[in-house]
């Protein structure tokens, strides 16, 4: 990873390339400056022997030169050569100076003539090797204008030069190895604090928080290394506040009751509750930025929206849902003002039941207003008429009376179901629950209602009673089988039939029938026969003392004592009332 890296790579190579200069520049310079160096000393070497032998020289009998070269030659180690004015050979060390041309135009022998003293670096014709010259001007009886030369082979110079470079040049590879282990080292753990530092920051937002943090080093990487630590920290409560906010706010909208709905500009779903769904039938999850003409298909919904984005303002209206289920909405609307994604929320208020409660309210003061006012008109117009004198009419007074007191009952049973009523649904605390026993419930219902079944032909029993227990308050559940048992009987015919049956079901509950031979309901008033009021035949019930209260009151105790009631029934054949209660 580190290898591969393309900062590792090229720290590397700056690091190698600057070593590679600075080998280069130190050859190039030091290079020459030794080889003037070596041959700056070899001059001054050859210069202090010149001087000496120049002393020696002035002694030398002419005829004694050749030998006297030859001889300072072996002792100076170096090539002596005199020379006469002339540029002749007098002596020399190692050349027999009959074959020896002229030398007065040798560079350093005229450079002596000029300057008494002259140097030079070159081939020599006569020994056929490259020397490093040195001539002075002596004193030789009585001329001073002889020249003592004397010379050293280049290739020992050469070779001083060669030995000093592969120094220089074994210290610089030594220093290189050293500089490139040093300069592979820094880089590879830069690199590998760079890695780390970038695999850190980019954990940072990630799932899975970089821990632990990076270490304290003293330097900017480490400096950087801490603000990401103190950074991570930060982002971290950031996250965890973002995640628990949104969690919180998430719990609260898919529990709310109210749906809610958030459009962009383009209207286009960023957000919809579950209530939401419900409330307009569509699917759920809604996909982020699915169109919402996709997802509903409600025109009075839409426009809403539409108009809050263009006008920016606040909406409140009622709508009517055109779903398959009638269902009415009061809807708030509000811009959202986000800088990044503007759009529109809307809140939905299903107010269908309340709508029917309000219905079911006015409804039932009407019908209550009705209910009264015809026994009380019939107790008024029967009063007034024996006033009027049918006091006196001895065929039809008792009758008059008798109609004014069945009117009056009526009313009573009307006021006394009423309150019964308003007591449960006010929602009052009962009586605490007891233990009931369902038998002596069911036996003492019959007892009730035994006279009247007698007075109408009617059958009555009680079957399989078992012995089971239930929660609840006595005399309600008596009231509840009285009142079953009296419509069993109230909507029968003489010689039918009517029976209790009382089971175990599934689910620990006890089941308690109340079934009759009697007229039976019509399929299409089943479901409204535990309405206030309601009745199937009015003049029928009426007859037989109905306020079409008592299913009212059935169905409210049933689901006080957490118990559910359901009715099966035949027109002409017969109904049955079927009560499930928790057994204890
Ligand atoms: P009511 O006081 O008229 O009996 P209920 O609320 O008890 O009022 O009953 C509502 C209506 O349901 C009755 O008027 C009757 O038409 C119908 N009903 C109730 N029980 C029976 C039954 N066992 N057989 C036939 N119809 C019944």
């Amino acid at each position: 990873m580190t290898f591969r890296s393309a900062i590792f790579r090229k720290l590397l190579s700056i690091a190698t390339l600057l070593i590679v200069l600075t080998l280069l520049m130190l050859d190039f310079y030091l290079g020459p400056y030794t080889a003037r160096q070596q041959v700056e000393s070899v001059q001054h070497l050859l210069d202090g022997e010149a001087q000496i032998l120049a002393g020696e020289l002035e002694t030398v009998a002419p005829g004694q030169l050749a030998n006297w070269a030859r001889e300072a030659g072996a002792r100076a180690r170096a090539r002596v050569t005199v020379i006469d004015p002339r540029g002749v050979v007098l002596g020399d060390s190692e050349h027999d100076i009959e074959s020896m041309e002229n030398h007065a135009n040798r560079p350093e022998i005229q450079d002596a003539h000029r300057t008494k003293k002259g140097s030079s670096i070159r081939h020599s014709k006569t020994l056929d090797r490259d020397l490093c010259y040195l001539a002075i001007l002596v004193n030789y009886r009585g001329q001073s204008d002889y020249v003592l030369r004397l010379a050293l082979p280049l290739e020992d110079l050469d070779a001083a030069i060669a030995a000093v470079r592969r120094r220089i040049l074994e210290a610089s590879l030594l220093v290189a190895v050293i500089a490139l282990g040093v300069a592979y080292y820094f880089s590879f753990t830069f690199t590998r604090r760079v890695n780390r530092l970038q695999t850190f920051a980019e954990r940072l937002v990630g799932a899975n928080p970089p821990r632990p943090p990076l270490p304290a080093e003293n330097d900017e990487l480490g400096a950087l290394g801490q603000s990401l630590n103190r950074m991570s920290v930060r982002i971290r409560e950031l996250v965890d506040r973002l995640s628990q906010e949104s969690a919180q706010r998430e719990s609260i909208l898919a529990s709310m009751m109210e749906g809610v709905l958030a459009v962009d500009n383009e209207m286009r779903v960023t957000f919809c509750n579950v209530s939401f769904s419900r409330a307009v039938d569509c699917r759920f999850p809604v996909p982020e930025g699915l169109p919402l003409l996709e997802l509903i298909r409600e025109p009075d919904l839409f426009e809403m929206l539409k108009r809050v984005l263009k006008d920016g303002q606040s909406l409140k209206q009622r709508l009517q849902l055109s779903g398959p289920a009638y269902r009415s909405l009061e809807v708030q609307a509000a811009p959202l003002a986000s800088p990044t994604r503007p759009g529109a929320i809307a809140i939905l208020h299903d107010i269908t039941d309340l709508e029917r409660l309000e219905r079911i309210r006015k409804d039932f003061v009407a019908n209550v207003s009705h209910e009264l006012r015809t026994p009380l008109t019939a107790i008024r117009g029967y009063a007034e008429t024996l006033l009027d004198g049918a006091l006196d009419d001895q065929d039809n007074n008792r009758r008059f009376l008798e109609i004014i007191k069945a009117h009056a009952i009526r009313l009573n049973n009307i006021s006394a179901d009423l309150l019964v009523l308003s007591e449960l649904e006010s929602g009052r605390p009962q009586a605490e629950p007891e233990r009931i026993s369902v038998r002596a419930a069911v036996e003492s219902a019959l007892r009730t209602v035994e006279a009247e079944a007698r007075v109408r032909g009617v059958g009555l029993r009680g079957e399989q009673l078992i012995e089971a227990e239930v929660m609840g308050d006595r005399v309600r559940l008596e009231q509840v089988l009285v009142n079953l048992l009296d419509n069993a009987i109230k909507f029968n015919r003489p010689g039918g039939d009517v029976w209790v049956e009382t089971t175990r079901a599934s689910g620990g509950l006890v089941r308690i029938v109340i079934a009759d031979t009697g007229i039976g309901i019509p399929s299409e008033d089943v479901p409204r026969i535990f309405e206030r009021f309601y009745q199937v035949d009015k003049a029928r019930s009426r007859a037989v003392g109905g306020t079409g209260l008592g299913l009212s009151i059935v169905k409210h105790v049933v689901e006080r004592m957490n118990g559910t009631i359901h009715v099966e029934s035949l027109l002409g054949k017969g109904s049955k009332f079927i009560v499930q209660l928790a057994a204890v």
